[in-house]
């Protein structure tokens, strides 16, 4: 499928003419053919994998195009290369803060460059866990941490937020912006995005760690109790973490592990400061991205580190327009978005003033318990009146205090305005 994508003559080309097929998708012949001749972007079938600059077409469809040409792939191959240069252009192009992919309602997918509009962002739920998939396969073909850190902030922020914290509500489509009008519902007639999301968080294990012949790979430090295999012996091991509101954890063997048995342990791109080794020997080195450290290691050894999670101000690239005068905060892995309701006004009229790092504060009544972010700025006036233009009079703006709440936790208290880029 993977090699014969893009090749002509096409296979969707020639159902464009089986009027049985059209019947039951009746829309697609506006994205195959949109001007009366086949292009074939919407599923990615314009051109041999091995020659995609950029990634184009439905964001779903790309996602798990790329997951199966990840796995057929060797390093440094033309189909390896290809994936490289579709990935750089998603990566720095055409991605959300969030993980979020895909802006476009009209054909749930990529449009251009830097088009990433906040409040209208489709970046459907489905699409950041096809992304977190890719990721995943892309670390697996070559050992890089990067594809983890952008695996890593899809599934933290831009598919958690798909679904409710009591896990009965989903979203299809994930804006960063709202004016109180997109809520989470039960169920969709296409309901790809629940057992998607289902099948993420049931699988997270896979992503948080993996095994290969001599190391076991900690991507990001969730906590579990595991046993692997190496060299066709049980290894048992434990994680302790307060992950994700917290950088610290320990990892402690439960049993003896070969002589030549590595522990590598991911370097966050968002953790400048690095590893930090609180208990224990330190890594041998850093390679692509990972601490490593060297074994053998006997029952009850322990390893105790930590990835300092400075809160931050990030600010885009001006060619995203809708983020031009606008900064966001994150924390970690975690990006944040203010919420009318811890604001008492609608975000939109938030501007920070001070950029200072924020205090952070556990909340554990709120949101099932999250790290709230507080920074300080000023109200613009209320403006709201018969017409929609006025003469400023410069009126002097209120100094308030905002409290940041974890953007996968938002809309979970009713109908609310949002804001993740905060004027500044
Ligand atoms: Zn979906």
């Amino acid at each position: 499928m993977v090699r014969e994508r893009g090749r002509r003559p096409s296979p969707f080309e020639e159902e464009l003419r089986d009027v049985e097929a059209m019947r039951l998708s009746p829309w697609m012949p506006g994205f195959l053919a949109p001007e009366g001749t086949y292009s074939g972007e919407y599923l990615q079938d314009h051109a041999p994998v091995e020659e995609h600059e950029t990634v184009v077409g439905h964001a779903v469809r790309a996602m798990y195009l790329y997951c199966a040409a990840a796995e057929i792939a060797k390093p440094g191959d033309p189909l390896h290369l290809a994936l490289e240069r579709c990935w750089k252009n998603l990566t720095n192009k055409r991605v959300y803060v969030t993980g979020g992919i895909g802006p476009s309602e009209h054909n749930e997918g990529f449009t251009r460059d830097y088009d990433l509009p906040n409040r209208t962002a489709y970046a459907e739920t489905c699409a950041a866990v096809g992304l977190a998939f890719w990721g995943r396969r892309m670390l697996e073909l070559t050992g890089a941490s990067r594809y983890a850190d952008v695996m890593e902030r899809a599934i933290l922020n831009g598919a958690l937020s798909g679904v409710s914290l009591d896990g009965t509500l989903y979203f299809y489509t994930n804006p960063l912006e709202s004016h109180g009008e997109h809520q989470r519902v039960p169920w969709f007639g296409c309901a790809c995005c629940p057992p998607n999301i289902a099948r993420l968080v049931g699988s997270l294990a896979r992503y948080a760690a993996s095994i290969s012949d001599e190391a076991f790979w900690l991507h990001f430090p969730a906590g579990m109790e595991t046993e692997v295999e190496v060299h066709g012996e049980p290894v048992r091991l434990s994680i302790k973490s307060d992950y994700p509101w917290s950088g610290e954890f320990s990892l402690e063997f439960e049993s003896d592990t070969p002589e030549d048995f590595e522990v590598r342990v991911r370097v966050p791109d968002w953790c400048e400061s690095g590893l930090q080794v609180l208990s224990g020997q330190d890594p041998a080195q850093v390679e692509n991205g990972y601490a490593v450290f060297r074994g053998p290691w006997r029952k009850g050894d322990r390893l105790e580190a930590g990835l300092p999670m400075t809160p931050k101000w990030l600010s885009s690239d001006s060619r995203v327009l809708d983020n031009a005068g606008r900064m966001c905060l994150a924390r970690g892995p975690l990006i944040y978005c203010l919420e009318e309701r811890d604001l008492g006004s609608a975000p939109q009229r938030f501007v920070s003033s001070r950029f200072e790092v924020p205090s952070v504060g556990w909340k554990p009544e709120l949101l099932q318990g999250v790290n709230v972010l507080r920074v300080v700025g000023t109200l613009d006036p209320a403006t709201e009146g018969e017409v929609p233009y006025r003469t400023s009079k410069g009126e002097a703006n209120e100094e308030v205090f905002a409290d940041l709440v974890p953007y996968f936790a938002w809309n979970n208290r009713g109908p609310n305005a949002m804001q993740v880029w905060l004027r500044s």
